[in-house]
């Protein structure tokens, strides 16, 4: 991955807590790293096949006049939110932002915050067992491509399985998707539990019935370990109806623990059935 460098661009705004700086408005410091891949444009030497850091500081520059936000980390996060929707050729970006003459009675150069925004690939499992079950998979595929913060989503094939741990109920559709995501891993699982309240989502029964189950199996090589949210899924590795949809749009996709892909663990799972 190459990088495109913004340094020290001066631009002007209103941002800040105090009165004085909202009416009268202060110079701001902004830089920035874009990754990006030169590909295309370094062989063709074309100016639309890259990033244009020309447009991206008077996109930089318009934020901050259109804007006024209290804080800086206000400013930070939707700034850089809003370049990753409107580059999508940045696949991630590090923005710094700093006020030389912010109200502080002290000599310094400049006090500031900074960001990370990356386009991070994941890989979910899905499934349901109440009627109407491939209703309640699509609608929530839907769902999830209709959040800008969610692109390139490529869902697999939906196959019938047999339950899973609590076996006394109906059958089940499974299904996989993988997508690129701007959300942090607990954001995504906030707005994948949003969707399955949508579809009506009842917790009674361990593994029991559900319209409606959507599961973090991988993101990126991240690995998290908090109480709501344990990623890669603790036991992808043995679930055919995870790994069999996944492998057919993710086979290459590598599991950070155990540094085997999607298809080597299919094939280690199958080995063992
Ligand atoms: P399993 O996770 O074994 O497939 P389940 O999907 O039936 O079981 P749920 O009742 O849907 O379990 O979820 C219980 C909780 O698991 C969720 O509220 C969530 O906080 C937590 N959880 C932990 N890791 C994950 C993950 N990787 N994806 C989704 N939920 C997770
Ligand atoms: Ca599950
Ligand atoms: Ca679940």
């Amino acid at each position: 991955m190459e990088q495109i460098i913004v340094e020290e661009l001066q631009v002007y705004g209103h941002h800040g807590v105090y009165e004085q700086e909202k009416k009268d408005g202060q110079t701001f410091l902004v830089d920035c790293v874009l990754d990006v891949s030169f590909g295309e444009a370094a062989s063709t030497d074309a100016l639309e096949h890259t990033v244009d850091y020309g447009n991206v500081c008077l996109f930089i520059k318009k934020f901050f006049t259109e804007n006024a936000f209290d804080l800086l980390e206000t400013v930070a996060e939707s700034l850089s939110t809003e370049m990753m929707y409107a580059f999508p050729g940045i696949h991630k970006l590090w923005l710094k932002i700093r006020k030389p003459e912010a109200p502080i009675p002290m000599e310094f150069s400049a006090v500031g915050v900074a960001i990370t925004k990356e386009w991070t690939k994941v890989a979910i499992s899905f499934g349901s067992n109440i009627e109407p079950r491939e209703q309640y998979l699509t609608q929530a595929m839907e769902k999830l491509l209709a959040n800008p913060a969610i692109r390139n989503l490529t869902v697999s094939d939906y196959i019938e399985t047999e339950p899973y741990g609590y076996v006394e109920q109906d059958k089940f559709l499974n299904g996989a998707a993988v997508f690129e995501t701007l959300l942090q891993p607990q954001e995504l699982l906030d707005q994948l539990h949003v969707i399955e309240n949508e579809a009506g989502r009842e917790r009674t029964i361990r593994w029991g019935p559900r319209t409606l189950d959507l599961d973090i199996a991988l993101y990126g090589d991240c690995q998290v370990n908090t109480k709501d949210l344990i990623v890669p899924h603790l036991d992808m590795a043995n679930r055919g109806f995870v790994l069999e949809p996944l492998c057919q749009i993710a086979p290459g996709m590598v599991h950070p623990i155990y540094r085997l892909t999607v298809y080597d663990m299919l094939q280690r799972l199958r080995s063992k059935l």
